[in-house]
């Protein structure tokens, strides 16, 4: 409280993401370490929409340990806005991914507890997340695995609007993002994070996306023809029986028979004692 912009100094870049750039700061004063995302203020409506909305979530969401924790928002006279937030020191899943390879079954059994802990968090608080994967999930120095930009989240009110959910990333979409007349009855935007964080799980195992070959690149309509008319991806024979049953409790194309994250902490996959919790 009571800082501004001026009292840090900028140590490296983080990031860059689609709604600006995320800095790596310290606190003149006290020699804390923060991560700093500023969005530009001239940024086009559609990005300055989505730090308002961000800011609107993060100071709703300050009491959870599986969340990232903003500490302070600064909007500068020209109209910058800069969300202060805890330092994630181990990056992203993605990162990660990229310097191991692939995710061992254990560790990923301590993924999908912190993550789902996260959603179902955010659901309880009415928030769908919508863009869950492998970049937007941090890790910090104790391995704690956090969920972080919301950028394209939504807020719940009274009844969602299928033709405003044509946001985040095309490959961890769900079926009934594209086509919710036929994959979601009583859509309410909740199960679409459940099939995503399947799909961030089955990307850490493989080291690629399940619909694409390793190396493929994404494009949009191979994948909403693999996502809406081919049938769920499945793990490898040489997962756990407990692994492929969790998959397939979040990969129904129907949203409604989706398990949701207070259920899918129930499940023995999560139970599984992954010897990296205390
Ligand atoms: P965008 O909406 O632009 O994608 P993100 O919030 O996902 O913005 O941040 C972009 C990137 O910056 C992330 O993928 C990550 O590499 C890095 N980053 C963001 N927040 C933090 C943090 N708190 N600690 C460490 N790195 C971060
Ligand atoms: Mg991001």
């Amino acid at each position: 409280a009571g800082a501004s912009f001026s009292d840090f100094k900028t140590l490296e870049v983080l990031g860059h993401g689609n709604s600006g750039t995320v800095y790596k700061v310290e606190n003149k004063r006290t020699a804390a370490v923060y991560a700093l995302k500023v969005v530009h203020g001239d940024s086009d409506p559609t990005v300055r929409r989505q730090i308002f909305r961000e800011m609107e979530i993060l100071r709703r969401t300050t009491d959870s340990p599986f969340v990232v924790r903003c500490h302070g928002i600064f909007e500068k006279p020209g109209g910058d806005i800069s969300i202060l937030m805890e330092y994630m020191e181990s990056g992203t899943l993605d990162s990660i991914l990229k310097t191991t390879g692939s995710f061992s079954e254990t560790s990923l059994v301590h993924v999908a507890r912190h993550v789902l802990n996260g959603l179902s968090y955010l659901h309880a608080h009415k928030i769908v997340h919508r863009d869950i994967k492998p970049s937007n999930l941090l890790v910090n120095r104790s391995m704690e695995v956090k969920i972080a930009d919301f950028g394209v989240s939504r807020i719940m009110t009274r009844t969602l609007d299928p033709c405003n959910s044509y946001v985040g990333t095309c490959a961890y979409m769900s079926p009934e993002r594209f086509d919710p007349e036929t994959y979601g009855a009583n859509y309410d935007g909740y199960a679409g994070d459940i099939w995503s964080l399947a799909l961030t799980l089955m990307e850490l195992y493989l080291g690629h996306l399940p619909f694409l070959l390793p190396g493929q690149k994404p494009d949009w309509a191979t994948l909403m023809c693999a996502i809406c008319f081919g049938d769920p991806p499945r793990l490898p024979d040489e997962a756990s029986d407990e692994f492929r049953s969790f998959i397939g409790c979040c990969l129904h194309k129907e949203s409604s028979k989706r398990w949701t994250a207070a259920q899918l902490l129930t499940h023995p996959f999560v139970n599984k004692d992954s010897g990296l919790d205390k």
